[in-house]
């Protein structure tokens, strides 16, 4: 049997669309005593994943994954309770795209800064798209133009976008081309239209076509990716709004606010947490100005467990 290498593009937890190099489907199911060594997830393998396939039945394109090529990165999204099994999301990505928007619906700052976190979290750099531009006042733009300045300060790359006029479409385009990128954002954004503008063929909100492989299987939390141009992969995991946090302690959020992270060193206190304690240098940078207000905000309300995901 020959072995070969190919992309998982989709799961349904028994079986996996495993893409061929030469850009065929294949459906696999995992070797027998397949075992994964690591990590606590229910699920053994991910969309992004690269695996060894062996071809099992050439006319039905059917295979069966014997091994997994080491990671670059993953995302799990945790169980509520800490100590069960986390779902594995997606692996090996280039970036995430958040698809925002200021207004109809807004997107939350919050929301915002918790996803930077989370992606932070997980080491997977992150792209902020400001999507509906057609529909602000000048009031919001020049909010909007704040807002950019504030995330490129922290090298978050922005783009302003209208699915419906067409503006930074080719921008958005660009961003993605020859990439693997996760997209998010909350729904009524505009990430199916935005998508529809750069891949006409491709509609998310119907493609979650049923094959005889996962007939009657609830795909929901499972992740998919679509080829949309060569070489050029779009992850949409539908049903998941959010990027859970990768495994960590409160002491280490404020690691992943790139600012926080620059400062921390110049507190009085080693392990400060930049809440209540003297001399603190984060808070002083909130109080001069250097810090935006919003996000340590933010901060504030990760530390205090809070609830911001809206
Ligand atoms: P999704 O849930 O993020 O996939 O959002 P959709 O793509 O379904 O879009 C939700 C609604 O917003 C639809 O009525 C779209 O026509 C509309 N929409 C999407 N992008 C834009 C945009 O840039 N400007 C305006 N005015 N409407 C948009
Ligand atoms: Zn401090």
């Amino acid at each position: 049997m020959s072995q070969n290498i190919g992309l998982v593009m989709r799961s349904t937890g028994s079986w996996y669309d495993v893409r061929s190099n030469e850009g065929t489907i294949m459906q696999c199911r995992l070797k027998g005593k397949f075992k994964i060594k690591g990590l606590k997830v229910t699920n053994p393998i991910a969309v992004g994943d690269r695996v060894v396939y062996e071809m099992e039945d050439e006319v039905r394109n059917a295979g069966i994954i014997s091994d997994i090529l080491p990671r670059e990165n993953y995302i799990i999204r945790q169980s509520v309770h800490k100590t069960a099994h986390g779902h594995l999301l997606a692996t090996n990505l280039d970036q995430a795209v958040l698809i925002a928007t200021l207004d109809f619906p807004r997107t939350s700052l919050g929301f915002i800064d918790r996803f930077l976190v989370a992606a932070e979290s997980f080491r997977i750099p992150t792209v902020l798209i400001f999507n509906k531009l057609d529909l602000l006042n000048d009031e919001q733009i020049s909010y909007q133009h704040e807002l950019t300045e504030l995330y490129e300060s922290l090298n978050y790359k922005c783009i302003f976008t209208s699915a419906i006029d067409g503006t930074g479409v080719q921008d958005f385009f660009n961003i993605l081309k020859g990439k693997v990128s996760l997209l998010s954002g909350h729904s009524g954004v505009g990430k199916s239209t935005l998508v529809n503008a750069i891949a006409p063929d491709l509609d998310l909100r119907t493609s979650q076509v049923s094959t005889f492989a996962n007939k009657g299987v609830h795909t929901t939390t499972f992740a998919e990716m679509f080829e949309i141009a060569h070489e050029t992969f779009i992850i949409d995991s539908p049903g998941i709004k959010e990027l859970g946090l990768a495994d960590i302690e409160k002491e280490e959020i404020g690691h992943y606010f790139p600012e926080i992270l620059e400062l921390m060193n110049e507190c009085r206190f080693h392990n400060c947490l930049h809440l209540d304690e003297p001399n603190c240098a984060v808070k002083e940078a909130v109080m001069e100005g250097k810090i935006a207000q919003s996000r340590y905000f933010s901060y504030l309300s990760m530390m205090d467990g809070g609830d911001n995901r809206k």
